[in-house]
């Protein structure tokens, strides 16, 4: 078989940022995969399950209810290798027009408090599964060391 495009990104050399992995086009319409990087890959400590979790949730809401994007939402999900999370959203875009939208996605999670939306029985399959401070100091570390300066070097894939 044929190996995909996304395992023949270089992870060796690849920092935290907000890339663009693909775009597809299914029936002349535009979906963008973006990959929301927020380890540095295979250098540093991956995420723990509980804190994705979290990020997931919490993310998803917040996209889910946001009133400019909310209808281009396809998908949000963490990274099966717990470095980040993929974003999908309908429309041909670049890393760029996304970094708002991704900035406040990870001050809503940095500063939240409450109750984790969707964090219950009937609403989640592993519901205990939660742990909100970590999910805090991690979006707090991605807004603070790569968001809030963010380069063309950590926008876009090297080639
Ligand atoms: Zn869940």
């Amino acid at each position: 078989m044929e190996k995909i495009t996304s395992f023949t990104i270089n992870h060796l050399d690849l920092e935290p940022g907000v890339y663009v992995s693909r775009v597809d086009n299914y029936a002349g319409a535009y979906i963008t995969t973006f990959d929301l990087r927020m380890t540095a890959p295979n250098r540093e400590p991956v995420m723990n399950t509980a804190e994705l979790h979290t990020i997931e949730h919490l993310a998803a809401t917040y996209l889910r209810n946001n009133e400019e994007w909310a209808d281009k939402v396809v998908y949000f999900g963490p990274m099966g290798c717990r470095t980040g999370c993929y974003m999908l959203l309908a429309g041909e875009l670049t890393s760029r027009d996304v970094v708002p939208l991704v900035t406040g996605m990870f001050e809503f999670i940095r500063d939240f408090e409450g109750d984790i939306p969707g964090a219950a029985a009937r609403d989640c399959g592993n519901y205990l599964d939660q742990n909100l401070d970590m999910a805090k100091w991690l979006a707090k570390r991605y807004l603070d060391n790569t968001l809030y300066n963010i380069t063309e070097k950590h926008l876009v894939y090297p080639e």
